[in-house]
């Protein structure tokens, strides 16, 4: 009998998740599923997949992230489809191409949030920036809306957004839920920072809290904890390399990432050798 009623929990739990997963719209770029009833993930698919969410309520639209500039008109109806009027604010997770694209085809009122040290690259297009160095917090449809800056992991401006009433964190690109991470060395950002950045993030956010990545899939944190020691690891195994008088092209070449090589599938453009490089740029470039 317990195992009859184990099974019907487990069954009306996946009935649950995979009801709450479900598409509720889709256009050529964008496909739109529920994360909460009024927080919904706008995925695009142009070139390689991006994550946008959308809170929605009374007060309008938030947006975190706008995606690739190419795919401007199909997020602009992916969001008149939420049908909760205009877009009042937009927060960018970073100031790269695939996160702030579509900034400009929410018209002139929008506010942009986003980290002090990128204020140019938010404000551009006669936008109107709010900027912040450490932490930002607002209230918007009755929800608390945390902004945290975690620079120099991924790029210079990197922040995290915690919306713990939706029990949601949208992470940007510091986590790369399906791949390895990629450092923008020429901005600055090093590895060691991102590993910092996201032992930091396991530490603030509630055990129940769902993270959005910039790119793949929603997971949780225990799956962020797993990535953290995965980042560890192949940290430590390029270090060791280094340590051992190694060059980047003979570590490369002894493929001593082979046993991680799943995380280098999910771009094109991140690989086990791009990784390694990211490593070994970060602890010899000033
Ligand atoms: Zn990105």
């Amino acid at each position: 009998m317990n195992k009859i009623i184990a099974f019907l929990i487990v069954l009306s739990l996946s009935l649950t998740y995979r009801l709450s997963s479900q598409t509720i719209y889709s256009n050529n770029n964008v496909e739109v599923t529920n994360l909460t009833d009024k927080t919904y993930l706008l995925r695009e698919t142009i070139y390689f997949t991006a994550n946008i969410v959308a809170l929605t309520g009374p007060d309008g639209i938030l947006l975190l992230d706008t995606g690739f500039k190419h795919a401007s008109a199909d997020l602009v109806d992916a969001v008149k489809y939420l049908k909760s009027g205009k877009v009042k604010f937009i927060i960018n997770s970073h100031p790269h191409g695939d996160h702030i694209g579509a900034n400009s085809s929410f018209g002139k009122d929008v506010r942009i949030i986003g980290h002090k040290d990128c204020e140019d690259s938010f404000s551009g297009d006669g936008l109107k920036a709010i900027t912040f160095k450490k932490e930002h917090s607002f209230t918007f449809n009755n929800e608390e809306i945390n902004c945290i800056a975690l620079p120099g992991g991924h790029s210079p401006c990197d922040i995290i957004i915690h919306l713990p009433t939706s029990k949601i964190a949208y992470l940007g690109d510091m986590y790369l839920s399906e791949s390895f991470p990629l450092i923008a060395i020429g901005s600055g950002a090093r590895a060691q920072t991102l590993f910092k950045n996201l032992k930091h993030t396991l530490s603030v956010l509630p055990e129940d809290t769902r993270l959005i990545s910039g790119h793949g899939k929603v997971t949780t944190m225990e799956d962020l904890k797993n990535y953290i020691e995965m980042v560890e690891t192949t940290i430590g195994i390029v270090r060791k390399e280094m340590t051992a008088g190694k060059s980047l092209e003979e570590i490369q070449k002894a493929d001593v990432l082979k046993n991680w090589s799943e995380w280098g599938k999910f771009f094109e453009f991140i690989t086990k050798d791009s990784w390694i490089e990211d490593i070994f740029l970060s602890y010899t470039e000033n």
